[in-house]
């Protein structure tokens, strides 16, 4: 499921460098806890694209993630 979401949206350009972002690990914070997640980033700004199904809570690498702990 999340690799679709990924795929889907592998085309990103960050609005302020205009450059494509780039898969890499970033540290998320959700409902109290921190963990690394394959997200696309801007190499430039650090801005990182959360999808929506990540910021609704509804991404299965985060509910993995939190069930792992
Ligand atoms: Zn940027």
């Amino acid at each position: 499921m999340s690799n679709q979401i990924l795929q889907a949206e592998a085309n990103i350009e960050c609005d302020k460098c205009k450059v494509k972002l780039t898969l890499g690990s970033v540290k998320l914070d959700y409902l109290g806890s921190s963990f690394p997640v394959e997200l696309y980033k801007c190499s430039q700004c650090g801005l990182v694209y959360v999808p929506e199904a990540l910021a609704t809570g509804k991404m299965k690498q985060v509910e993995e993630a939190l069930e792992d702990k």
